[in-house]
């Protein structure tokens, strides 16, 4: 695939995560890293209103313009993100619903399915407090928690998700916030039980991990 057709998936994911309700208006961004170039969406865009020639581009690490578009006002986050995770291709940044209303609450997202260790590849994923969005506070909070998992929740704000393509980091933003809403809803009824460190060493020996 080349650089045109990967900007083409990157930009339908986006228009998926308005199309579900994971972002408004012209909240969030995404990015995409090939060597030395960030491909990222412009500040202030739509995320259903992307294609491939409207990506501004910047270089890798440094952040410098490398065309006329302006890069989206969270550049340093993701430049920080593909710094930390060396095998991120794809970044999504995006604001849905129920992991905001879980963070707000000052509550971890707890694995409430087999899924969320399998496309997770952690057993918790970590929080940054609410920090004002598109500062280098915000970059370097997010950088520290990304050692631990491939995504981070921030508070009051969204999540930062990170893949090797398109298709997973897209799958991690829609698991992630599946849990939040499973786990909220049934939070109403009583004390759920959430899957343990026990279970997912379970899971690592099981048919269901070597099939899936
Ligand atoms: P941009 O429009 O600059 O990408 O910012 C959107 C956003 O979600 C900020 O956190
Ligand atoms: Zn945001």
């Amino acid at each position: 695939m080349d650089v045109t057709d990967i900007l083409r998936e990157l930009s339908d994911a986006a228009a998926e995560l308005v199309r579900r309700g994971l972002v408004l208006a012209s909240g969030g961004n995404v990015s995409f890293r090939q060597g030395d170039v960030v491909y990222i969406s412009p500040t202030g865009s739509r995320l259903n209103a992307l294609s491939p020639e409207l990506f501004a581009q910047v270089a890798f690490p440094t952040g410098e313009s490398l065309n006329a578009f302006k890069p989206s006002s969270e550049l340093p986050m993701h430049l920080a993100a593909y710094q930390v995770r060396e095998e991120a291709r794809v970044i999504i940044h995006c604001h849905p619903p129920h992991l905001i209303a879980l963070s707000a609450l000052g509550w971890e997202l707890p694995p409430m399915t087999a899924d969320f260790f399998l496309y997770l590849n952690a057993e918790r994923l970590p929080v940054v407090p609410y920090i004002t969005p598109g500062t280098e506070e915000l970059a370097h909070a997010v950088a520290e928690k990304l050692g631990e998992a491939p995504a981070v929740i921030l508070g009051n704000h969204g999540i930062l998700v990170t893949g090797p393509n398109v298709d997973k980091a897209l799958t991690r933003v829609l698991l992630a916030e599946e849990m939040a809403y499973i786990y909220l809803t049934a939070r109403q009824f009583g004390e759920p039980r959430v899957l343990t460190a026990a279970d997912w060493h379970a899971l690592k020996a099981s048919r269901y991990r070597q099939t899936s």
